[in-house]
This record gives structure tokens, C-alpha cells and sequence, in this order.
């Protein structure tokens, strides 16, 4: 058997964190078996869907480069096949058309709460041998209602869960096409997945009780059911169900929070599996290894500092030209003009070798590299306080000195040079480095001496070193 799997989300608004581990599961499980991939957009819900959403949700696919065999299918293409099928159930039996008003259903619902029993249909309209049916009355659009069994259980086996099972006493017959014939969401959902042929259904746990339903369609079609893996929740670090209130829950949130799609995935696949103990998986070893046997069944909780480190783990190990050329609209965004020059990408790729280990996403990576692209940096204040006073001044001025002389601008040159006004003052390298630092970056933490300078270049260095003399007093 082929295994086909599909990723169905509801375009409601942005693609969730937990559709994405959701969409995630579903690929690696089909890649994993050597099987094809299906996108299905699910818009039946016309007041709720919007087209702004299915663009957010293909954008955020892609962006995690998951991509698909097949589709995007859209439900509200597909309403004629959805009618030919209830057309098809009503012939064999399996559905029937109901003319219960509103109001008589509202009675039904008050009798049942007066009980403390679940609101139900009472079956009216469900045709049985022997029963005689009430005479249809005039002015009313029926809906059509699914037969389900009336005694028994349904019962199916989950690849998460094990053995499910409902007694069918607590399934009544759904309605599967509404008074203006329009079809309804569990009922499309079936006929979509016996049409495209999925073996294999994974999705969010929240659907358990829409599954029996479903199973019970698929047999009155007549088709085989496919399997089943219902994945738990993705909670919040405080154990609540993961929303708003937690932070990023929008899949792009976190591409303009400058997370890194890599990570983004590497950190979804072990929300809910695990390989032994191993936290890092290139895309190719989540393929090789995925299983749902090793898919937990309890809620598993976000770790923003989990993330944060495989990120950092990733924006190191990626090619730092690439990193640079991803790093370029996060400096935009700060006010900064990027080039497209050969020559500018060579200076940006050094500029992120040269700070990329010392942060973890690539909004921090550009604000930490800002020093670098503009006319007047922005000064520490404490940093400022306690190096830019009256001992400093004779060092920067030292500074001025030689490396104004230094003729050809490289690391090497300039960590000599370093060390000579060191030896001129017979002074420790933290009484120079400390305070030449903070007139050239405005901090106290940049990488090497030698290779901040060369990336701040001659003219800034000058100019600012000569700035921070001017700020001390006395
Ligand atoms: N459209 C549903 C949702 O977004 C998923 C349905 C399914 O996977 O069967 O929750």
C-alpha cells in the first residue's frame, strides 16, 4: 500500500505553531514510507475563511519548505462531487432528509437539558422498517442527517492512542448537507479523504470525537478506512494551552522574530517525539527516523529557550554568505540601505562570521551588527561612565596616533598596532581594549579587537575615537 497523507488546515487566519508540527508529522511520515503528500484547504466555512489566510498559511509551508504532490485542493471547489456522494447516500439508505423546524429542535434541546442528558435528534425523521414517517409539511428546506448505528460501538485503532471506541447510543445523525443543500464539515472531510485516497490521517487530538463520525461514513460509502494518528496539544511554558498570551503562535512570527526555518522544524519534530536522546536533526534524519510509535500521547510544552539554542545552533552551521543574505532585510528593517554588490555581500559575510556565535536569532544579529553601518553609534551609557574617563584619554589619543599611521588596514596590522600602544604606555591590554572598544562600537562586548577595527574601518575608527575623546571631561 502507498501511504498518502494530507495536511488540511482551516484558512481561519495565520498557520498555528501546532498545524505546523501537525503538517510536519504528516510529511515526515508519508516521506518516511516513501509516499506522497496532499494539501487540502478546508474553506467550507465561508463566513470564517479568508483568501488572506490561505495565502499566510502557503506562505508559512513554504517558508518551512514543506511542500506538497498534490493540491491545494479547495473544499469550495468540490461541492458538486459533495452532492453526488449525499445524492448517493440518500439513494442506499444511508441518509435521510429531516423537516424538523428550528423551534422543534429547540424544544428537543430543552427537553434533554431538563433531563441533564446530552441535547440529541430524537430521530423523528430517521426512517426504520415498519415506522410510518410524519406527512411532510409545506415551506420547509430539508436537511439531510447521516444514519449512524444505533447500537453497538464505533470503535477505530489510533497510532497514537490505541484502541478508541464510542458507543454508538452517543452518536446521533449528524446533518451532512444543511437546508440550502450546502454540505457540512465532517461529511466533506470524508468524502475528500476517500477521493484523494489518504491511507493515513494525522492530526490535532481536538478532532477524536469527529473521528467515530467519519468512520462511520466511510464504511456507508463503502470505502476502506484510513488510519489514524490524533496528535496531543502543544501547551504554553506554563502548561496552558498555547495562545496569544504565550507569545508567537503564527508561524511567520517567528521568521520575523529571526528564527531560522531549520530550527523552527528541528525543534517542532521533538514537540511530541523523540529519537533516544537526540535534540539535533538535520531534515534528511527526521525522514529516516520519523515513527508515530514514538509520538507521545500527553501535551508536550513549548521551550522558547529550546529554540532559541537549536537556532543559534543553526544560523552557526549555515554557509555565513547564505546567513548574510538572510540577515539583510532583518538591517532594513533597523534603517540600514543593504547593497546587492559583490563587494557588500564579501564585508557582510564577515561581519556575520565575526558575531554570529555571539547570538541567537538573526534580529539580534542585526541589531548587534548596527555599529557597523552607521554614521553615529549609540553609546552605552555605564559603558560609557566607566571607560570614557580622564585616564582613558591619553590611550585614545595614543590610539589616534598609531593607527593612524597604519598603512594597510588588516587584522594582523592593526592587532600589532594594538599592542604597541600597549608597550608605549606599559599598560595591561584591558585598559586599551576596554576603552577603545566603547568609542568604536559604544559597548564593551565585540568580538576580537583586530577584527572590530578592521570591520569598523580606518576613517570610522579615527573618527570615532575622536568623538570619545571629546566626551571626556577635563
Ligand atoms: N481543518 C481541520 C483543522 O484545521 C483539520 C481537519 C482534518 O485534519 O481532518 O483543524
Amino acid at each position: 500500500m502507498m501511504v498518502k497523507t494530507r495536511f488540511a488546515p482551516s484558512p481561519t487566519g495565520y498557520l498555528h505553531i501546532g498545524g505546523a508540527r501537525t503538517a510536519l508529522f504528516s510529511h515526515l511520515y508519508a516521506l518516511h514510507n516513501k509516499g506522497t503528500t496532499v494539501l487540502r484547504i478546508e474553506d467550507t466555512d465561508l463566513e470564517r475563511s479568508t483568501p488572506e489566510a490561505v495565502a499566510a498559511i502557503i506562505e508559512s509551508l513554504e517558508w518551512l519548505g514543506l511542500h506538497y504532490d498534490e493540491g491545494p485542493y479547495y473544499q469550495t471547489k468540490r461541492f458538486d462531487r459533495y452532492k453526488e456522494v449525499i445524492a448517493e447516500l440518500l439513494e442506499s439508505g444511508h441518509a435521510y432528509y429531516c423537516y424538523c423546524t428550528q423551534e422543534e429542535l429547540a424544544e428537543m434541546r430543552a427537553k434533554a437539558e431538563a433531563k441533564k442528558e446530552k441535547p440529541r435528534y430524537d430521530g423523528t425523521w430517521r426512517p426504520e422498517p415498519g415506522k410510518t414517517l410524519p406527512a411532510i409539511p409545506e415551506g420547509i428546506q430539508p436537511v439531510v442527517r447521516f444514519k449512524q448505528p444505533q447500537v453497538g460501538a464505533t470503535t477505530f485503532v489510533d497510532l497514537v492512542h490505541g484502541n478508541l471506541s464510542v458507543q454508538n447510543s452517543e452518536l446521533d445523525d449528524l446533518i451532512i448537507a444543511r437546508g440550502d443543500g450546502s454540505p457540512t464539515y465532517n461529511f466533506c472531510v470524508v468524502v475528500d479523504d476517500v477521493d484523494m485516497e489518504i491511507t493515513h490521517v494525522i492530526r490535532g487530538d481536538d478532532h477524536i470525537n469527529n473521528t467515530y463520525r467519519q468512520v462511520n461514513i466511510f464504511k456507508a460509502m463503502n470505502k476502506p478506512v484510513p488510519k489514524f494518528a490524533h496528535l496531543a496539544m502543544i501547551l504554553g511554558d506554563d502548561g496552558q494551552k498555547l495562545s496569544k498570551r504565550h507569545g508567537a503562535v503564527g508561524v511567520m512570527e517567528y521568521y520575523h522574530q529571526g528564527y531560522l526555518p531549520e530550527a523552527v522544524l528541528n525543534y517542532l519534530v521533538r514537540l511530541g517525539w523523540s529519537h533516544g536522546d537526540q535534540e539535533i536533526f538535520s531534515f534528511e534524519e527526521m525522514v529516516q527516523y520519523f515513527d508515530l510509535n514514538n509520538v507521545n500521547k500527553s501535551a508536550s510544552a513549548f521551550n522558547t529557550s529550546k529554540l532559541r539554542w537549536l537556532n543559534q545552533h543553526y544560523m552557526i552551521e549555515k554557509n555565513p554568505t547564505e546567513l548574510a543574505m538572510l540577515l539583510k532585510p532583518f538591517l532594513e528593517k533597523l534603517g540600514v540601505q543593504t547593497e546587492t554588490s559583490p563587494e557588500f555581500d564579501n564585508y557582510l559575510t564577515q561581519v556575520v562570521e565575526a558575531h554570529v556565535k555571539r547570538c541567537e536569532t538573526l534580529v539580534e544579529l542585526a541589531e548587534m551588527v548596527l555599529y557597523l553601518f552607521t554614521d553615529t553609534i549609540e553609546m552605552d551609557e555605564a559603558a560609557k561612565a566607566k571607560q570614557l574617563i580622564p585616564v582613558s584619554k591619553p590611550v585614545l589619543e595614543k590610539l589616534v596616533e598609531i593607527l593612524g599611521n597604519v598603512a594597510e588596514w588588516t587584522p594582523a596590522n592593526l592587532d600589532a598596532a594594538v599592542k604597541e600602544v600597549t608597550q608605549v604606555l606599559e599598560v595591561g591590554m584591558g585598559k586599551v581594549g576596554m576603552p577603545l572598544r566603547t568609542a568604536i562600537v559604544g559597548r564593551t562586548n565585540s568580538p576580537n579587537l583586530d577584527e572590530t577595527l578592521f570591520l569598523v574601518g580606518k576613517e570610522r575608527t579615527l573618527d570615532r575615537l575622536g568623538k570619545a575623546i571629546a566626551m571626556i571631561e577635563g
